[in-house]
């Protein structure tokens, strides 16, 4: 055994008594002289930090992406320019609605970031469990959001709040039917896949661009809790899924996820059935198969859970040369609440913190200052560009190739003639088995069961647009009038909104 290493304060000076505060006399009033009992209670008193408002419940994990195919047709990525090459990973794995000590076994989607340490800089690929998205404009986030939180009287979850909102949103269909279906409860982080969800733009090095969906295909198999499973599991180990991953992880088992993605080139994209930007949609696998491009494999446990999974910061925009952004709304809004949120949870300076800063490539920006500047903050190099002092200068080998945009600048209406029902009634009828829909039927019904009877409507007219027997077995669980449900389907939103108004 080591011999342990004498106990100091926070600035290295020897400590002689953890045990007993300093007092004036036995069991007289504490001195303020005790630095060390204030050093210590001050800091207890600062120990926690603004949890993330969604994905604050995490657990992640360290090790390496391998490329296993050439995609350099379609991509001039360093991290990806050869088959074999290795790069160092971090993933956090979450739930979204609950906070820091909420349970692991909830219907929610689970984040699914992977921060890629290459050598043109950390590369952030902060997705999800599931394809799509609830909503595809940014400007309804915090609004969906709350609703998925608690109520601000009660202070509980609440079924009309839930409700409520999504039987206001149409567009939300699809992402109800994949969160109520048995993947709406995924048995670990390791059981799960993940999907980049937005439309990302590749390049190459002849600047021709392709739009990329990214799916990473979980190689453990997919396995889900059902409803009743998550309910016991919820009580009896709220941190299941944590502790899955580590020990999975102690024992040599390393999770790992093979990467494909679906390429569309430009010409495919123009006159394409679905709006290729719009998050509620996926893009068929017939029309674009999937196309593998390499393993992901966990095999390194956290030291230390805060230094680096909850100090984690992601950020949809941190994206590198090869790699561009679409015009999806809600990405494009991503990429700024990200970072925002960091800097609010972390300081303006998180990108020093260890588990954020470049490992591949250096940080050679000209910010300077602010709070926690723990690195030498460039030192005495000049801290403005240009300059005529050696200081670093841009790379225009590394710009995104020109591209064109057009249009009126307006509040626009989602315009595209696609109706946001048919995916999820494909799901319901082609994709689900008998056992997968009665499971999502019992889901549902046992959950909207808890909202006022005119949202159930609303809502099982929805259901109903889908797929007619979706909505009917939805209505004959919830005790509904299903010619009510019919005709509410066949109204506008509108007119559903004000036929089924309080
Ligand atoms: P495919 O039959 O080619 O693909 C169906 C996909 O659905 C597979 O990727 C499968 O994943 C996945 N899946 C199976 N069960 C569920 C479930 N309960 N919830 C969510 N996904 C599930 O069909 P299409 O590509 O034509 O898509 C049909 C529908 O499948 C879509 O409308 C969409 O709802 C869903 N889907 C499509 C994806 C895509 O990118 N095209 C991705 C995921 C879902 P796995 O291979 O792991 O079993």
């Amino acid at each position: 055994m080591s011999t342990p290493k004498n106990l100091t304060t926070a600035f290295g000076i020897p400590v002689g008594d953890d045990q007993n505060s300093m007092t004036a006399g036995s069991r007289g009033p504490v001195l303020m002289q005790d630095v060390h009992l204030l050093e210590k209670l001050a800091h207890f008193d600062r120990e926690r930090i603004p949890e993330r408002v969604v994905h604050a419940k995490g657990a992640g994990a360290g090790g390496y992406f391998e490329v296993t195919s050439d995609v350099t047709e379609f991509t001039k990525a360093k991290f990806l320019s050869a088959v074999g090459k290795r790069t160092e990973v971090f993933v956090r794995f979450s739930t979204v609605g609950g906070e820091k000590g909420s349970s692991d076994a909830v219907r929610d989607p689970r984040g699914f970031a992977v921060k890629f340490y290459t050598e043109d800089g950390n590369y952030d690929m902060v997705g999800n469990n599931t394809p799509v998205f609830f909503i595809r404009d940014p400007l309804k986030f915090p609004d969906f959001i709350h609703t998925q939180k608690r109520h601000p009287a009660t202070n509980c979850p609440d079924p009309d709040m839930f409700w409520d909102f999504l039987s206001l949103t149409p567009e939300s269909i699809h992402q109800v039917t994949i969160l109520f279906s048995d993947r709406g409860i995924p048995a670990t982080y390791r059981h799960m896949n993940g999907y980049s969800s937005h439309t990302f733009k590749w390049y190459n090095e002849n600047g021709k661009y392709f739009w990329v969906q990214y799916h990473f295909k979980t190689d453990q198999g997919i396995k889900n809790l059902t409803r009743e499973e998550a309910a016991r599991l919820s009580g009896n180990d709220s941190d299941h899924a944590t502790r899955d991953l580590y020990n999975a992880i102690e024992r040599g088992e390393n999770p790992s996820w093979t990467l494909k993605v679906q390429i569309m080139t430009p010409e495919q994209a123009k006159d394409y059935r679905f709006d290729i930007f719009d998050i509620t949609k996926v893009w068929p696998h017939n029309d674009f198969p999937l196309i593998e491009v390499g393993r992901m494999v966990l095999d390194r446990n956290p030291n230390n859970y805060f230094s680096e999974v909850e100090q984690a910061a992601f950020c949809p925009g941190n994206l590198v040369p090869g790699i561009a952004a679409s015009p999806d709304k809600m990405l494009q809004a991503r990429m700024f609440s990200y970072h925002d949120t960091h800097i609010h949870r972390l300081g303006s300076n998180y990108h020093l913190l260890p588990v954020n800063s470049p490992k591949a490539a250096s940080d050679n920006s000209y910010q300077r200052d602010g709070s926690m500047r723990v690195d030498d903050n460039g030192g005495s190099g000049p801290n403005y560009w240009p300059n005529s002092f050696g200081g670093p200068a841009p790379d225009p080998s590394c710009l995104e190739p020109p591209f064109e945009v057009t249009g009126q600048a307006a509040r626009h209406d989602y315009s595209h003639p696609n109706d946001d029902f048919l995916q999820a009634g494909n799901l319901y009828h082609d994709v689900m088995t008998d056992q997968d829909r009665e499971h999502l039927i019992g889901n549902i019904v046992s959950h909207l069961s808890g909202a006022q009877k005119c949202i159930q409507l609303r809502q099982a007219a929805l259901f109903y647009k889908a797929d007619p027997d979706y909505g009917r077995r939805v209505a004959e669980g919830l005790d509904l009038d299903f010619q009510k449900v019919q005709n509410l389907a066949k109204m506008s939103q509108q007119e559903r909104i004000k036929a089924t108004a309080k």
